[in-house]
Protein backbone atom coordinates (compact mmCIF):
# COMPACT_ATOMS: atom_id res chain seq x y z
CA UNK A 1 0.00 0.00 0.00
CA UNK A 2 0.94 3.15 -0.37
CA UNK A 3 2.61 5.87 1.75
CA UNK A 4 0.30 9.26 2.53
CA UNK A 5 2.60 11.65 2.32
CA UNK A 6 0.04 14.27 2.88
CA UNK A 7 0.74 16.70 5.41
CA UNK A 8 -1.51 16.38 8.20
CA UNK A 9 -3.56 19.00 9.79
CA UNK A 10 -1.55 20.86 12.80
CA UNK A 11 -4.51 19.79 15.53
CA UNK A 12 -3.79 16.35 14.89
CA UNK A 13 -1.01 17.03 17.69
CA UNK A 14 -4.27 16.94 20.09
CA UNK A 15 -4.74 13.16 19.50
CA UNK A 16 -0.98 12.64 19.80
CA UNK A 17 -0.77 13.47 22.97
CA UNK A 18 -3.57 11.41 24.08
CA UNK A 19 -3.35 8.22 25.93
CA UNK A 20 -3.42 4.84 23.79
CA UNK A 21 -4.32 2.30 26.58
CA UNK A 22 -7.11 1.22 28.58
CA UNK A 23 -8.19 2.94 31.43
CA UNK A 24 -8.89 0.75 34.45
CA UNK A 25 -8.80 1.12 38.06
CA UNK A 26 -7.63 4.40 37.55
CA UNK A 27 -4.48 4.05 35.37
CA UNK A 28 -3.51 4.13 31.88
CA UNK A 29 -3.11 0.25 31.63
CA UNK A 30 -1.67 -2.01 28.13
CA UNK A 31 -4.42 -4.48 26.51
CA UNK A 32 -3.55 -7.80 26.90
CA UNK A 33 -3.22 -8.30 23.43
CA UNK A 34 -0.90 -5.99 21.00
CA UNK A 35 -4.40 -5.41 18.32
CA UNK A 36 -4.90 -1.88 17.46
CA UNK A 37 -7.86 -0.48 15.74
CA UNK A 38 -6.91 2.52 13.10
CA UNK A 39 -8.82 5.23 13.72
CA UNK A 40 -9.22 7.93 10.77
CA UNK A 41 -9.72 11.79 9.68
CA UNK A 42 -13.33 11.21 7.78
CA UNK A 43 -12.51 14.65 5.75
CA UNK A 44 -9.20 13.41 4.59
CA UNK A 45 -9.31 9.47 4.91
CA UNK A 46 -5.61 9.99 6.54
CA UNK A 47 -5.36 7.49 9.31
CA UNK A 48 -5.15 9.53 12.96
CA UNK A 49 -3.77 7.22 15.30
CA UNK A 50 -4.54 3.70 16.83
CA UNK A 51 -5.94 2.67 19.76
CA UNK A 52 -6.11 -0.62 21.71
CA UNK A 53 -8.15 -3.28 20.28
CA UNK A 54 -9.75 -4.48 23.73
CA UNK A 55 -10.96 -8.42 24.23
CA UNK A 56 -13.02 -9.93 26.52
CA UNK A 57 -10.12 -10.31 29.06
CA UNK A 58 -9.59 -6.99 29.33
CA UNK A 59 -13.52 -6.48 29.54
CA UNK A 60 -13.08 -8.78 32.61
CA UNK A 61 -9.92 -6.46 34.16
CA UNK A 62 -12.67 -3.14 34.06
CA UNK A 63 -15.50 -5.01 35.46
CA UNK A 64 -13.50 -6.49 38.47
CA UNK A 65 -12.29 -3.34 39.16
CA UNK A 66 -15.62 -1.40 39.02
CA UNK A 67 -16.96 -4.05 41.06
CA UNK A 68 -14.14 -3.16 43.98
CA UNK A 69 -14.71 0.31 43.53
CA UNK A 70 -18.52 0.02 43.76
CA UNK A 71 -18.28 -2.26 46.97
CA UNK A 72 -15.50 -0.27 48.92
CA UNK A 73 -16.11 3.01 48.02
CA UNK A 74 -18.84 4.53 45.48
CA UNK A 75 -22.08 2.95 46.48
CA UNK A 76 -21.31 4.18 50.17
CA UNK A 77 -19.63 7.55 49.58
CA UNK A 78 -22.29 10.27 50.93
CA UNK A 79 -23.89 11.69 47.85
CA UNK A 80 -23.21 15.12 48.28
CA UNK A 81 -19.51 14.03 47.33
CA UNK A 82 -20.73 12.30 44.40
CA UNK A 83 -22.42 14.99 43.01
CA UNK A 84 -19.07 17.13 43.28
CA UNK A 85 -16.97 14.72 41.17
CA UNK A 86 -20.45 14.93 38.47
CA UNK A 87 -20.17 18.98 39.02
CA UNK A 88 -16.24 19.24 38.98
CA UNK A 89 -16.35 17.02 35.42
CA UNK A 90 -19.07 19.22 34.40
CA UNK A 91 -16.17 22.46 34.81
CA UNK A 92 -13.81 20.33 33.58
CA UNK A 93 -15.52 19.63 30.51
CA UNK A 94 -16.17 23.70 30.11
CA UNK A 95 -12.42 24.19 30.88
CA UNK A 96 -11.39 22.17 27.91
CA UNK A 97 -14.29 22.18 25.82
CA UNK A 98 -11.95 23.59 22.60
CA UNK A 99 -9.35 21.06 22.76
CA UNK A 100 -12.62 18.33 23.37
CA UNK A 101 -14.69 20.09 20.64
CA UNK A 102 -11.17 19.56 17.77
CA UNK A 103 -10.93 15.85 18.72
CA UNK A 104 -14.37 15.39 18.41
CA UNK A 105 -14.84 17.02 15.41
CA UNK A 106 -10.77 15.68 13.72
CA UNK A 107 -12.32 12.06 14.69
CA UNK A 108 -16.11 12.12 13.76
CA UNK A 109 -16.09 14.85 11.26
CA UNK A 110 -18.86 17.37 12.25
CA UNK A 111 -18.50 21.06 11.90
CA UNK A 112 -16.33 22.16 15.01
CA UNK A 113 -19.16 24.59 15.43
CA UNK A 114 -20.98 21.72 16.40
CA UNK A 115 -19.04 20.48 18.34
CA UNK A 116 -18.48 23.16 20.42
CA UNK A 117 -21.91 24.08 20.84
CA UNK A 118 -24.11 20.93 20.73
CA UNK A 119 -21.40 18.22 21.71
CA UNK A 120 -19.67 19.82 24.69
CA UNK A 121 -22.23 22.58 25.60
CA UNK A 122 -24.76 19.38 25.83
CA UNK A 123 -22.68 17.41 27.88
CA UNK A 124 -21.27 19.73 31.18
CA UNK A 125 -25.10 20.30 31.32
CA UNK A 126 -26.18 16.78 31.17
CA UNK A 127 -22.92 16.63 34.12
CA UNK A 128 -24.05 19.23 35.97
CA UNK A 129 -28.07 18.14 36.14
CA UNK A 130 -26.83 15.08 37.34
CA UNK A 131 -24.33 15.82 39.82
CA UNK A 132 -27.70 18.36 41.39
CA UNK A 133 -29.54 14.90 41.29
CA UNK A 134 -26.97 12.94 43.62
CA UNK A 135 -28.74 14.63 46.56
CA UNK A 136 -32.09 14.28 45.91
CA UNK A 137 -32.62 10.24 44.89
CA UNK A 138 -35.04 9.37 48.14
CA UNK A 139 -37.32 6.18 48.38
CA UNK A 140 -41.17 6.78 49.75
CA UNK A 141 -42.19 5.65 52.95
CA UNK A 142 -45.55 3.58 52.74
CA UNK A 143 -49.03 3.28 54.79
CA UNK A 144 -48.76 -0.38 54.86
CA UNK A 145 -51.67 -2.51 56.17
CA UNK A 146 -50.63 -6.31 57.54
CA UNK A 147 -53.11 -8.98 57.75
CA UNK A 148 -51.12 -9.44 60.81
CA UNK A 149 -49.73 -6.87 63.20
CA UNK A 150 -48.44 -3.19 62.31
CA UNK A 151 -45.42 -2.20 60.78
CA UNK A 152 -43.60 0.62 58.95
CA UNK A 153 -42.37 0.46 55.50
CA UNK A 154 -40.39 2.44 53.14
CA UNK A 155 -38.73 1.76 49.61
CA UNK A 156 -34.68 3.03 48.70
CA UNK A 157 -33.53 3.62 45.28
CA UNK A 158 -30.41 1.72 45.47
CA UNK A 159 -28.13 1.29 42.62
CA UNK A 160 -27.74 -1.23 40.49
CA UNK A 161 -23.68 -1.96 40.73
CA UNK A 162 -21.65 -2.83 37.55
CA UNK A 163 -22.94 -0.80 34.45
CA UNK A 164 -22.05 -1.89 31.24
CA UNK A 165 -22.17 1.28 28.42
CA UNK A 166 -21.75 0.57 25.00
CA UNK A 167 -22.24 3.92 23.09
CA UNK A 168 -21.98 4.75 19.27
CA UNK A 169 -20.13 7.31 16.90
CA UNK A 170 -22.43 9.80 15.70
CA UNK A 171 -22.41 11.95 19.51
CA UNK A 172 -19.51 9.98 20.84
CA UNK A 173 -18.80 12.22 24.19
CA UNK A 174 -22.50 13.69 24.78
CA UNK A 175 -23.94 10.01 24.49
CA UNK A 176 -21.39 8.94 27.20
CA UNK A 177 -22.46 11.58 29.23
CA UNK A 178 -26.59 10.06 29.28
CA UNK A 179 -25.15 6.89 30.51
CA UNK A 180 -22.41 8.06 32.87
CA UNK A 181 -24.57 10.96 34.43
CA UNK A 182 -27.28 8.89 36.26
CA UNK A 183 -25.30 5.96 36.36
CA UNK A 184 -22.87 7.54 38.72
CA UNK A 185 -25.37 10.13 40.62
CA UNK A 186 -27.28 6.82 41.65
CA UNK A 187 -24.01 5.13 42.79
CA UNK A 188 -23.40 2.72 40.08
CA UNK A 189 -19.56 2.08 38.35
CA UNK A 190 -19.15 1.75 34.90
CA UNK A 191 -17.43 -0.26 32.26
CA UNK A 192 -17.55 1.90 29.40
CA UNK A 193 -17.26 0.43 25.56
CA UNK A 194 -16.82 3.69 22.81
CA UNK A 195 -17.93 3.37 19.45
CA UNK A 196 -14.37 1.39 17.95
CA UNK A 197 -14.17 4.34 14.99
CA UNK A 198 -14.56 7.75 17.10
CA UNK A 199 -12.94 6.46 20.30
CA UNK A 200 -10.82 9.56 20.82
CA UNK A 201 -12.89 11.71 23.19
CA UNK A 202 -13.56 8.96 26.05
CA UNK A 203 -9.52 8.56 26.24
CA UNK A 204 -9.48 12.64 27.10
CA UNK A 205 -12.71 11.80 29.33
CA UNK A 206 -10.25 9.07 31.19
CA UNK A 207 -7.92 11.57 32.12
CA UNK A 208 -11.26 14.10 32.88
CA UNK A 209 -12.52 11.68 35.45
CA UNK A 210 -9.13 11.46 36.91
CA UNK A 211 -8.59 15.21 37.60
CA UNK A 212 -12.12 15.37 38.32
CA UNK A 213 -11.62 13.57 41.86
CA UNK A 214 -13.69 10.00 40.89
CA UNK A 215 -12.19 7.40 43.04
CA UNK A 216 -10.02 5.13 41.42
CA UNK A 217 -12.18 1.66 39.42
CA UNK A 218 -15.49 4.19 38.98
CA UNK A 219 -14.83 4.80 35.54
CA UNK A 220 -13.19 2.04 33.12
CA UNK A 221 -12.80 2.58 29.62
CA UNK A 222 -11.79 -0.27 27.15
CA UNK A 223 -11.60 0.54 23.77
CA UNK A 224 -11.96 -2.54 21.26
CA UNK A 225 -14.33 -3.86 18.31
CA UNK A 226 -17.97 -4.44 18.76
CA UNK A 227 -17.94 -8.02 17.92
CA UNK A 228 -15.01 -8.24 20.64
CA UNK A 229 -15.27 -6.12 23.63
CA UNK A 230 -18.74 -4.96 23.05
CA UNK A 231 -20.02 -8.17 23.35
CA UNK A 232 -18.06 -9.38 26.19
CA UNK A 233 -19.72 -6.30 28.40
CA UNK A 234 -23.02 -7.59 26.78
CA UNK A 235 -22.53 -10.97 28.15
CA UNK A 236 -20.78 -10.27 31.13
CA UNK A 237 -21.98 -12.15 34.22
CA UNK A 238 -20.50 -9.37 36.68
CA UNK A 239 -22.07 -6.61 35.01
CA UNK A 240 -25.36 -6.07 36.85
CA UNK A 241 -27.58 -3.87 33.98
CA UNK A 242 -26.26 -2.59 30.73
CA UNK A 243 -26.85 0.76 28.72
CA UNK A 244 -26.92 0.13 25.13
CA UNK A 245 -26.80 3.13 22.88
CA UNK A 246 -26.79 2.31 18.50
CA UNK A 247 -28.65 0.72 16.04
CA UNK A 248 -31.36 -1.42 16.72
CA UNK A 249 -29.94 -4.57 14.79
CA UNK A 250 -26.98 -4.52 17.57
CA UNK A 251 -29.56 -4.00 20.09
CA UNK A 252 -30.89 -6.90 19.21
CA UNK A 253 -28.20 -8.96 20.19
CA UNK A 254 -27.86 -7.06 23.10
CA UNK A 255 -31.10 -7.98 24.80
CA UNK A 256 -30.32 -12.00 23.67
CA UNK A 257 -27.23 -11.67 25.65
CA UNK A 258 -29.21 -10.53 28.64
CA UNK A 259 -31.36 -13.67 28.32
CA UNK A 260 -28.42 -15.89 30.18
CA UNK A 261 -27.60 -13.36 33.08
CA UNK A 262 -31.11 -11.96 33.27
CA UNK A 263 -29.49 -8.51 34.52
CA UNK A 264 -32.00 -5.72 32.65
CA UNK A 265 -30.82 -3.57 29.82
CA UNK A 266 -31.55 -0.13 28.62
CA UNK A 267 -32.21 0.24 24.45
CA UNK A 268 -31.89 3.59 23.16
CA UNK A 269 -31.85 2.66 19.37
CA UNK A 270 -32.65 3.80 15.67
CA UNK A 271 -35.36 5.92 14.24
CA UNK A 272 -36.78 7.39 10.92
CA UNK A 273 -38.58 10.09 12.04
CA UNK A 274 -41.76 11.85 10.51
CA UNK A 275 -41.15 15.88 10.02
CA UNK A 276 -44.91 17.68 9.32
CA UNK A 277 -46.02 20.70 7.66
CA UNK A 278 -49.25 21.85 7.51
CA UNK A 279 -50.26 24.48 4.84
CA UNK A 280 -50.74 27.15 7.78
CA UNK A 281 -47.38 26.52 9.03
CA UNK A 282 -45.02 29.69 9.01
CA UNK A 283 -43.44 28.29 5.98
CA UNK A 284 -39.61 30.09 6.98
CA UNK A 285 -39.27 28.71 10.68
CA UNK A 286 -40.36 24.76 8.94
CA UNK A 287 -37.97 25.43 6.03
CA UNK A 288 -35.00 25.99 8.49
CA UNK A 289 -36.51 23.29 10.96
CA UNK A 290 -36.54 20.69 8.67
CA UNK A 291 -33.19 21.75 6.63
CA UNK A 292 -31.37 21.42 10.54
CA UNK A 293 -33.62 18.15 11.15
CA UNK A 294 -31.85 16.26 8.46
CA UNK A 295 -28.83 18.48 7.92
CA UNK A 296 -27.47 18.87 11.34
CA UNK A 297 -24.47 16.33 11.93
CA UNK A 298 -24.48 15.85 8.24
CA UNK A 299 -27.86 13.54 8.93
CA UNK A 300 -26.17 10.94 11.26
CA UNK A 301 -28.56 11.40 14.09
CA UNK A 302 -30.75 8.73 15.50
CA UNK A 303 -34.18 11.46 15.89
CA UNK A 304 -33.18 13.09 12.40
CA UNK A 305 -36.58 13.85 11.05
CA UNK A 306 -35.78 12.03 7.24
CA UNK A 307 -39.68 11.84 5.92
CA UNK A 308 -40.79 15.41 5.63
CA UNK A 309 -44.50 15.05 4.97
CA UNK A 310 -45.42 18.73 3.55
CA UNK A 311 -49.48 19.42 2.93
CA UNK A 312 -49.82 19.25 -0.84
CA UNK A 313 -50.61 23.41 -1.08
CA UNK A 314 -46.92 24.29 -0.15
CA UNK A 315 -45.17 21.00 -1.43
CA UNK A 316 -43.69 22.87 -4.38
CA UNK A 317 -42.76 25.87 -2.41
CA UNK A 318 -41.01 23.82 0.71
CA UNK A 319 -39.50 21.58 -1.90
CA UNK A 320 -37.83 24.56 -3.46
CA UNK A 321 -36.79 26.61 -0.60
CA UNK A 322 -35.40 23.44 1.11
CA UNK A 323 -33.40 22.42 -2.13
CA UNK A 324 -31.56 26.57 -2.20
CA UNK A 325 -30.71 25.83 0.77
CA UNK A 326 -29.21 22.62 0.84
CA UNK A 327 -27.33 24.04 -2.33
CA UNK A 328 -25.68 26.78 -0.36
CA UNK A 329 -23.95 24.12 2.10
CA UNK A 330 -20.49 24.28 2.14
CA UNK A 331 -18.72 20.76 2.43
CA UNK A 332 -15.47 20.83 4.02
CA UNK A 333 -13.14 19.99 6.87
CA UNK A 334 -14.91 20.42 10.01
CA UNK A 335 -12.08 22.61 11.30
CA UNK A 336 -11.88 25.15 8.78
CA UNK A 337 -14.60 28.15 9.67
CA UNK A 338 -16.41 28.48 6.65
CA UNK A 339 -17.05 24.84 6.53
CA UNK A 340 -21.12 24.58 7.39
CA UNK A 341 -21.04 20.46 6.43
CA UNK A 342 -18.67 17.83 7.87
CA UNK A 343 -18.24 14.41 5.76
CA UNK A 344 -19.77 11.16 6.84
CA UNK A 345 -18.14 9.43 9.56
CA UNK A 346 -16.52 6.23 7.75
CA UNK A 347 -16.19 4.66 3.53
CA UNK A 348 -18.48 2.01 4.88
CA UNK A 349 -21.10 5.05 5.75
CA UNK A 350 -20.92 6.90 2.82
CA UNK A 351 -21.01 3.67 0.31
CA UNK A 352 -24.55 2.74 2.71
CA UNK A 353 -25.77 6.24 2.00
CA UNK A 354 -24.99 6.26 -1.49
CA UNK A 355 -26.49 2.97 -1.97
CA UNK A 356 -30.10 4.06 -0.02
CA UNK A 357 -29.87 6.75 -2.87
CA UNK A 358 -29.20 5.07 -6.09
CA UNK A 359 -31.74 2.63 -4.58
CA UNK A 360 -34.48 5.52 -4.20
CA UNK A 361 -33.84 6.70 -7.80
CA UNK A 362 -33.83 3.05 -9.26
CA UNK A 363 -37.15 2.68 -7.67
CA UNK A 364 -38.90 5.94 -8.87
CA UNK A 365 -37.50 8.64 -6.64
CA UNK A 366 -36.79 11.80 -8.20
CA UNK A 367 -32.74 13.93 -6.89
CA UNK A 368 -34.19 17.64 -6.75
CA UNK A 369 -30.49 18.01 -5.30
CA UNK A 370 -26.87 16.51 -4.00
CA UNK A 371 -27.08 12.65 -4.87
CA UNK A 372 -23.38 12.01 -4.79
CA UNK A 373 -20.03 11.99 -3.40
CA UNK A 374 -17.57 14.88 -2.53
CA UNK A 375 -15.59 15.37 -5.84
CA UNK A 376 -11.67 16.98 -6.57
CA UNK A 377 -10.48 18.30 -2.67
CA UNK A 378 -13.24 16.31 -1.44
CA UNK A 379 -12.69 13.05 -2.72
CA UNK A 380 -10.30 11.08 -0.52
CA UNK A 381 -12.48 12.16 2.46
CA UNK A 382 -15.94 10.47 3.07
CA UNK A 383 -18.31 12.70 1.94
CA UNK A 384 -21.77 12.71 0.62
CA UNK A 385 -24.08 16.14 -0.54
CA UNK A 386 -26.90 17.04 0.94
CA UNK A 387 -29.58 15.52 -0.80
CA UNK A 388 -33.48 15.83 -1.41
CA UNK A 389 -35.48 13.07 -2.60
CA UNK A 390 -39.24 13.82 -4.14
CA UNK A 391 -41.17 11.74 -5.82
CA UNK A 392 -40.94 9.26 -2.91
CA UNK A 393 -43.28 6.54 -1.87
CA UNK A 394 -43.69 5.55 0.98
CA UNK A 395 -42.87 1.31 0.61
CA UNK A 396 -39.55 2.70 -1.03
CA UNK A 397 -36.73 1.91 1.18
CA UNK A 398 -35.24 5.32 1.39
CA UNK A 399 -38.74 6.16 3.47
CA UNK A 400 -38.95 3.00 5.78
CA UNK A 401 -35.01 2.08 6.79
CA UNK A 402 -32.84 3.90 8.79
CA UNK A 403 -30.40 5.61 5.97
CA UNK A 404 -28.36 7.98 8.85
CA UNK A 405 -26.89 10.27 6.05
CA UNK A 406 -27.82 14.02 5.12
CA UNK A 407 -30.52 12.23 2.77
CA UNK A 408 -34.28 14.00 3.09
CA UNK A 409 -37.21 12.22 1.23
CA UNK A 410 -40.43 14.77 0.77
CA UNK A 411 -43.75 13.47 0.30
CA UNK A 412 -46.99 15.56 0.32
CA UNK A 413 -50.19 14.68 2.07
CA UNK A 414 -54.24 16.19 1.45
CA UNK A 415 -55.71 15.78 4.94
CA UNK A 416 -54.77 15.11 8.79
CA UNK A 417 -55.94 11.67 9.81
CA UNK A 418 -53.89 10.23 6.09
CA UNK A 419 -50.58 11.93 7.53
CA UNK A 420 -50.88 11.11 10.70
CA UNK A 421 -51.26 7.14 9.44
CA UNK A 422 -48.47 7.47 7.13
CA UNK A 423 -46.09 8.80 9.71
CA UNK A 424 -46.84 5.72 12.13
CA UNK A 425 -46.49 3.71 9.48
CA UNK A 426 -42.92 2.48 10.39
CA UNK A 427 -41.27 -0.38 12.84
CA UNK A 428 -39.66 3.07 14.49
CA UNK A 429 -40.89 5.30 17.02
CA UNK A 430 -38.08 7.88 18.27
CA UNK A 431 -39.27 11.23 17.44
CA UNK A 432 -41.61 13.39 15.41
CA UNK A 433 -41.55 17.18 14.41
CA UNK A 434 -45.34 19.03 13.50
CA UNK A 435 -45.31 22.66 12.23
CA UNK A 436 -48.40 24.57 12.06
CA UNK A 437 -49.80 27.72 13.14
CA UNK A 438 -52.98 26.19 14.65
CA UNK A 439 -52.02 25.25 18.58
CA UNK A 440 -55.20 22.76 19.33
CA UNK A 441 -54.16 21.23 16.08
CA UNK A 442 -50.79 20.93 17.09
CA UNK A 443 -51.70 19.18 20.75
CA UNK A 444 -53.92 16.74 18.88
CA UNK A 445 -51.91 15.33 16.43
CA UNK A 446 -48.26 15.43 18.91
CA UNK A 447 -50.73 12.89 20.98
CA UNK A 448 -51.25 10.66 17.75
CA UNK A 449 -47.75 10.12 16.89
CA UNK A 450 -46.30 7.38 18.14
CA UNK A 451 -42.82 8.70 19.13
CA UNK A 452 -41.29 9.18 22.16
CA UNK A 453 -40.43 12.97 21.80
CA UNK A 454 -42.81 15.22 19.32
CA UNK A 455 -41.42 18.92 18.70
CA UNK A 456 -44.19 21.32 17.85
CA UNK A 457 -42.57 24.26 15.53
CA UNK A 458 -39.39 23.02 16.89
CA UNK A 459 -37.11 20.44 16.30
CA UNK A 460 -33.97 18.28 17.73
CA UNK A 461 -34.67 20.55 20.97
CA UNK A 462 -32.97 18.47 23.80
CA UNK A 463 -32.57 19.49 27.57
CA UNK A 464 -31.28 17.12 30.54
CA UNK A 465 -34.55 17.73 31.97
CA UNK A 466 -36.44 16.01 29.46
CA UNK A 467 -36.59 12.14 28.45
CA UNK A 468 -35.79 11.25 25.68
CA UNK A 469 -35.93 7.63 24.34
CA UNK A 470 -38.25 5.66 21.59
CA UNK A 471 -41.54 3.76 21.31
CA UNK A 472 -41.72 0.31 19.25
CA UNK A 473 -38.37 -0.62 17.07
CA UNK A 474 -36.75 2.38 18.77
CA UNK A 475 -36.21 0.94 22.17
CA UNK A 476 -37.13 1.14 25.55
CA UNK A 477 -36.23 3.01 28.62
CA UNK A 478 -35.45 6.68 28.53
CA UNK A 479 -32.11 8.92 28.71
CA UNK A 480 -31.96 12.26 30.69
CA UNK A 481 -34.99 13.54 33.25
CA UNK A 482 -35.73 11.52 36.08
CA UNK A 483 -36.69 8.62 34.41
CA UNK A 484 -33.28 8.27 32.77
CA UNK A 485 -32.03 8.31 36.14
CA UNK A 486 -34.34 5.77 37.37
CA UNK A 487 -33.10 3.30 34.75
CA UNK A 488 -29.88 3.20 37.09
CA UNK A 489 -31.35 2.56 40.38
CA UNK A 490 -33.49 -0.42 41.75
CA UNK A 491 -36.47 -0.36 44.64
CA UNK A 492 -35.42 -1.99 47.68
CA UNK A 493 -38.31 -1.90 50.59
CA UNK A 494 -38.06 -2.43 53.74
CA UNK A 495 -40.64 -3.00 56.56
CA UNK A 496 -40.15 -3.11 60.33
CA UNK A 497 -42.76 -4.91 62.85
CA UNK A 498 -43.87 -2.50 65.24
CA UNK A 499 -45.35 -4.61 67.78
P1 LIG B 1 -23.97 0.05 16.14
O1 LIG B 1 -25.12 -0.68 16.71
O2 LIG B 1 -23.27 -0.52 14.98
O3 LIG B 1 -22.84 0.25 17.26
C1 LIG B 1 -23.11 0.86 18.50
C2 LIG B 1 -22.13 0.35 19.52
O4 LIG B 1 -22.34 -1.05 19.69
C3 LIG B 1 -20.66 0.52 19.14
O5 LIG B 1 -19.90 0.83 20.30
C4 LIG B 1 -20.30 -0.88 18.64
O6 LIG B 1 -18.92 -1.16 18.78
C5 LIG B 1 -21.11 -1.75 19.57
N1 LIG B 1 -21.39 -3.09 19.04
C6 LIG B 1 -21.44 -3.50 17.75
N2 LIG B 1 -21.68 -4.83 17.69
C7 LIG B 1 -21.82 -5.26 18.97
C8 LIG B 1 -22.08 -6.51 19.56
N3 LIG B 1 -22.27 -7.61 18.84
N4 LIG B 1 -22.17 -6.58 20.91
C9 LIG B 1 -22.00 -5.48 21.67
N5 LIG B 1 -21.72 -4.25 21.17
C10 LIG B 1 -21.63 -4.15 19.83
O7 LIG B 1 -24.49 1.52 15.87
P2 LIG B 1 -23.68 2.72 15.21
O8 LIG B 1 -23.59 2.47 13.75
O9 LIG B 1 -22.43 2.96 15.99
O10 LIG B 1 -24.65 3.94 15.52
C11 LIG B 1 -25.69 4.31 14.70
C12 LIG B 1 -27.01 3.82 15.27
O11 LIG B 1 -27.21 4.31 16.58
C13 LIG B 1 -28.20 4.32 14.47
O12 LIG B 1 -29.11 3.28 14.27
C14 LIG B 1 -28.79 5.39 15.37
O13 LIG B 1 -30.15 5.66 15.14
C15 LIG B 1 -28.53 4.83 16.72
N6 LIG B 1 -28.57 5.89 17.73
C16 LIG B 1 -29.64 5.94 18.60
C17 LIG B 1 -29.74 6.97 19.55
C18 LIG B 1 -30.91 7.06 20.51
O14 LIG B 1 -30.82 7.82 21.48
N7 LIG B 1 -32.00 6.35 20.28
C19 LIG B 1 -28.73 7.94 19.61
C20 LIG B 1 -27.67 7.85 18.70
C21 LIG B 1 -27.60 6.82 17.78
Amino acid sequence: MAIDTRPRRPEAALIDRLPRQLFIGGHWVDAETDATIETFDPATGQVLTTIPAGTAADVDRAVRAARAAFEDIWRDLNPSARGRCLLRLADLIDENAEELAAIETLDVGKPLTESQYIDMAMTSEVYRYYGGWATKIHGQTLPVSPVVGSAFAYTRREPYGVVGCIVPWNFPFFLTSLKLGPALAAGNTIVLKPAENTSLSSLRLGELIAEAGFPDGVVNIVTGLGREAGQAVAEHPGIDTVSFTGSTATGRGILQASVKTLHPVHLELGGKSPNIVLADANLDDAVQGAFTAIFVNQGQVCCAGSRLYVESSVHEEMVERLAAEAEEIVLGHGLDSDTTMGPLVSRVQQDRVAGYVEAGIAAGATCRTGGGRGEGDLAPGYFYKPTLLTGVRDDMKVAREEIFGPVLSVMSFDDVDEVVRRANDTSYGLAAGIWTQNISKAHRIAHRLQAGTVWINAYNMLDPAAPFGGFKESGFGRDLGEEGLNAYTQTKTVYIGLD
